[in-house]
């Protein structure tokens, strides 16, 4: 006799997580799926939570509505798993010479104080150019995933592997998969989705992202800065994230030299103190037209869900477009 679970999610990026974590919370019998990837767009992401877009000076649109539900989730999930993943940043941002014109007064944007001045004089050079945003966030994507894996892998319903659709056998109004009878499987696969068989025609576009490591001994621990595009990012233990840039058209995934030459430009430009370019990496973006998130039922197979094309802000976004998913699909038929 076959065990019978509710619901399998494939992908554990930061899509699959928040949806696993609205159905924990509705007492959901599931099981996940994720291959561990080190390419996940969730792993190579510099996962970032900013109030601001910089690049207009105006407020993220969804930043009211976002916002708090997004903080509200991360905190729910650290209590939960007991560890801390939602890093404070002191952010910095130092408009070029062309950016647009600064206005007076935006929320979350200052100079900094007097008693930040000295410090930032000391890594930062033109440090009077410095402006400072507040409630600027990183998720430690590498940290909650791996407390997430450890709390579901004790109670046996997370597997490392990768996902077969060939081993998928629809019947009755369900599916079977490696010995089980699910009711609804969830795919959660970012940009591989594209590929997968059940769901034809997407919105997906295919948009890829430089990144640099770098060490950086002489920097405080959780300073981080935003040139025009790039941003470094402090990833712990004098590690930082640099990046990213947005290809739209491409072949194959490889790391491009001359925006790495670029970068060590602006980073000589930018820091007083040395700093050493340890690793250069790209991954995609799963992303779509008009930015619009992909969170749809199959037609063919009605068992068939994909919660996707979470974008550029996938980490801002996720748990608010999880909760809506979840009420969306799921909703009426909350706690038995
Ligand atoms: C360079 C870069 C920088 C970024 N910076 C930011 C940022 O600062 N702030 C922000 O909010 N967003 C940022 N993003 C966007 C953000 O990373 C994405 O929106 C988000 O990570 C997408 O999450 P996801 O769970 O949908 O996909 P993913 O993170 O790709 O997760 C999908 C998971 O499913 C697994 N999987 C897929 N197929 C299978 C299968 N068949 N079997 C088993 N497992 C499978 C994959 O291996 C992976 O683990 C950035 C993205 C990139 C690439």
């Amino acid at each position: 006799m076959k065990h019978e679970i509710e619901f399998l999610i494939i992908g554990q990026g930061i899509g699959g997580i928040l949806i696993a974590f609205e159905l924990w919370k509705m007492g959901k019998s599931f099981l996940v799926i994720d291959d561990g990837s080190e390419k996940a767009a969730s792993l190579a992401a510099g996962a970032i939570l900013n109030p601001v877009n910089l690049n207009k000076w105006h407020l993220f649109e969804d930043q009211k509505t976002n916002w708090n539900i997004s903080l509200k989730t991360y905190h729910e999930l650290e209590f939960l798993l007991k560890e801390r993943f939602l890093i404070p940043l002191k952010f910095y941002f130092f408009p070029e010479n062309d950016f647009k014109k600064i206005p007076e007064e935006i929320p979350f944007v200052s100079k900094p104080d007097q008693k930040d001045i000295n410090m930032v004089s000391e890594i930062f050079n033109n440090p009077g150019d410095a402006l400072e945003i507040s409630d600027v966030y990183r998720v430690d994507i590498h940290r909650l995933k791996s407390a997430w894996k450890k709390f579901l892998s004790q109670k046996g319903i997370y597997i490392q592997t990768d996902f077969h659709f060939s081993d998928c056998a629809f019947k009755n109004n369900s599916v079977e998969y490696g010995g089980y009878i699910f009711q609804k499987i969830i795919f959660a696969e970012g940009a591989r989705g594209i590929a997968n068989p059940y769901f034809h025609d997407l919105p997906f576009i295919r948009n890829l992202g430089n990144v640099l490591h770098l060490k950086i001994e002489n920097m405080p621990r959780e300073i981080g800065f935003h040139s025009d595009k790039e941003k470094l990012i402090p990833m712990g233990e004098g590690r930082f994230w640099f990046g990213s840039n947005y290809e739209w058209s491409f072949n194959e995934l490889l790391p491009d030299i001359r925006w790495q030459n670029e970068c060590f430009d602006i980073l000589k430009r930018r820091l007083k103190i040395p700093f050493q370019i340890t690793e250069h990496f790209v991954a995609e973006r799963p992303t779509t037209i008009g930015q619009k998130p992909i969170m749809i039922q199959s037609k063919e197979h009605p068992e068939l869900y994909m919660f996707n094309g979470l974008g550029t802000r996938g980490f801002t976004v996720a748990p608010v477009l999880a909760k809506e998913f979840y009420g969306k699909y799921f909703g009426n038929k909350q706690v038995e």
